[in-house]
This record gives structure tokens, sequence and C-alpha cells, in this order.
């Protein structure tokens, strides 16, 4: 089958091959046949080798499509249904799963490490134990999650990462309260998940804050009330807070410079809402001084910074509603074949997000 393969971390582009198979199909996994993936940033961050990843491997977390095979002892799933992908499956059994927070949980990351592709040149890996670049790919059961009909395949790819991640980091995480002011540095799809949460939430003030210009004109639509470069955020600042600071403050970019930038555009008592995956070497500062006395809640939000499954059915439920727009988020559909494309398109920030149909 056909699929897009990065051979070594640093390399730019992706090979789309013919002769990749899925492997690991057995008791408790099923086989999927993936009919749309959106292009998310970790995507181009494990590739560069910002975050940690074995290669050769194929990328892609963030994808949809219909199950092929059920293995033994898989209840709940059948042939045929339609399913999102998560990258990070709860086994409903640990500390952290008991305790609701099932983005925390580690189990559905022991098989990140395993080979769930090869090829005649031997084993590839998938992203993040998954890896949806490709036409099919065998999971653990918990990694596919029921859709209902009427959530087309390219909505609910969104949905498996980058509108779960925005969303909840405004809903669950910040808990954005109704009347407040906001400003959300990064505006690629995940920051603009996040506009549309705060907006859900009833943010008096958000603010977009992002250098390419696309993308602030993109947030005014999903909701952002004002949209500024980098270089502008400090007179919106004191133009909107009267210098106080945001009362959050969300860095979606994943660097310790923004997460600072973030950090001092928070007023004292704010939140600072880390939604950005960045680099295990690129360490943020703060002194203990400041720390203690402007007293800035720093929260990091992973995968929606809440219960995972109960995220995406809230993102189901406002898009049904209405409330949130997630069809505009997809700026550029692409085959396969033009992955590198859609990869180009991410890194100069032209796309919100590229949607790959398979
Ligand atoms: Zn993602
Ligand atoms: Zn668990």
């Amino acid at each position: 089958m056909r699929a897009a393969v990065l051979h070594e971390i640093g390399q730019e582009k992706l090979e789309v091959l013919d002769d990749v198979e899925a492997v690991g199909f057995g008791p408790g996994k099923v086989k999927l046949r993936i009919r749309a993936t959106g292009l998310c940033h970790s995507d181009v961050s494990a590739m560069s080798g910002i975050l940690p990843q074995p290669a050769p491997f194929i990328p892609g977390h963030e994808g949809a499509g219909e199950v092929v095979d059920v293995g033994d002892g898989v209840s709940g799933l059948s042939a045929g249904d339609r399913v999102l992908v998560c990258w990070l499956p709860a086994c409903g059994a640990c500390p952290s799963c008991k305790r609701g927070q099932t983005q925390l949980c580690l189990a559905g990351f022991m098989n990140a490490g395993t080979p769930n592709f090869k090829r005649p040149g031997g084993d590839v890996f998938g992203f993040a134990g998954t890896g949806t670049f490709t036409e099919e790919v065998v999971v653990g059961a918990g990694c596919a999650v029921p859709i209902p009909d009427d959530v087309p395949f390219e909505i609910a790819a969104l949905i498996g990462c980058g509108v779960t991640t925005g969303l909840g980091a405004a809903i669950n995480t910040a808990k954005v309260e109704a009347g407040s002011s906001v400003a959300v540095i990064g505006c690629g799809g995940v920051g603009i998940s996040t506009i549309q949460g705060a907006r859900v939430q009833g943010a008096a003030q958000i603010v977009a804050v992002d250098p390419v210009a696309s993308r602030r004109e993109a947030a005014l639509r999903f909701g952002a009330t004002e949209a500024v470069a980098p270089d502008q955020l400090a007179d919106a600042k004191q133009r909107i807070t009267g210098g106080e600071g945001f009362d959050y403050v969300f860095e979606v970019v994943g660097k310790s410079a923004t997460a600072r930038t973030a950090y001092e555009h928070t007023r004292r008592g704010g939140t600072l809402c880390v939604v950005g995956a960045g680099a295990m070497d690129d360490h943020f500062q703060v002194n203990m001084f400041e720390l203690f006395f402007d007293e800035k809640r720093i929260l990091p939000s992973m995968y929606g910074g809440g219960d995972v499954l109960r995220s995406y059915e809230r993102a189901i439920a406002l898009w049904r509603a209405g409330r949130i727009d997630l069809e505009s988020m997809i700026t550029h559909r692409v085959r396969l074949e033009e992955v590198n494309d859609a990869l180009d398109q991410m890194r100069t920030g032209e796309s919100l997000r590229t949607c790959i149909e398979l």
C-alpha cells in the first residue's frame, strides 16, 4: 500500500512509497483504512527532531477512516465502523485514567517504540504509535474512537488532535472566564481552535498574535477581536488592559522565547497556558521572585488537558450547534502524493490545516 515515509530525522521531504505494509494485527488490535488525515505541527517537529521519534517513520497522528478488521478480544468495534484516530488512548485502569485525566495516560505510549509498518528494506515506525499518512494502519483498539455518521472524516481527523488540543486548553485547562481578556500567541490550527474555545467561553477580548498576515486575517474570522504581529503585542496590552496584562495568554508555538513573552504579557494573578509542544533542551526561565510575587499561574495543557473522549464529544456538539467552525479551518486539500506541498504550506504559515485525502 501507499504511505509517506521519512527516512531519517532531519530530512525535510517525505517519500511516497507503495511497498509499505501495516503490521502488528492481532488480539486487542484493529486495522483501519485511513480516509483523511490532517497535517499537525507536531509531525513537522518530529521530522526535524524537536520531538523524540525513531526513524524511519510515517508521520501523521490526526486521522480518521473506517475499521477494516477487528482482532480477538476487541468489543464495541466492527468492520465498517467510522472512527477517528486517538494517538493517546486511555487504558481506563491507571491512576491518571481513574482521576479522569486520560490525557496523561502513558499506557498507549508503550507501543510507540514498536514498529507498526514494514517495507522490503526493514521496519518502519508510526509517529506517536499511529502514523496516518498511509492507506492502512494497525492500532490498539483504544486508538479507534467511533464517530457519528454526520461527522465527515476530514472534520473527525481535526478533532483527533488540533481541535481537541486548542479547545481544551481554553475550556478544560485555563477555564477562560466570561468577560475576560485573552491573547493567543501562534495562530495555526491549534491556535485558531484556542481562539474558538475562548470565544465559546465568553471572553470579551481575544487578541490573536502571529507574524503571518494570512493567519491574522483568519484569526479574525474565527472569533479574535483583533489580530497583531508579535511586535505590536506590547501596544495591544497597553491599550486593552491599561498595561496590566491579559487575564489569559496562550502560548501555541512551543518555544521558550514565546513562552517568556506570554508570561510577561499575562497580568499578575493571571494565567499563562502553555499549549505548544517544544524541545527537551529548550528551557523556560522564571526567577523565584517574580514566580512568587506576581502569582501568575503557569498551566501546561496537553491534548486538551482533560478526559480525551469527553473532549471529542464536546467538540462534536459545539460543531453541530454551529458554535465552532471546523470546515473553514481546512484551507488546503491534497492527495498523498502532494504531501510535501502540504509540509511547505505549513512551514510558511500559508495553511491553517491541510487535509490529505486518501
Ligand atoms: Zn497533533
Ligand atoms: Zn490509563
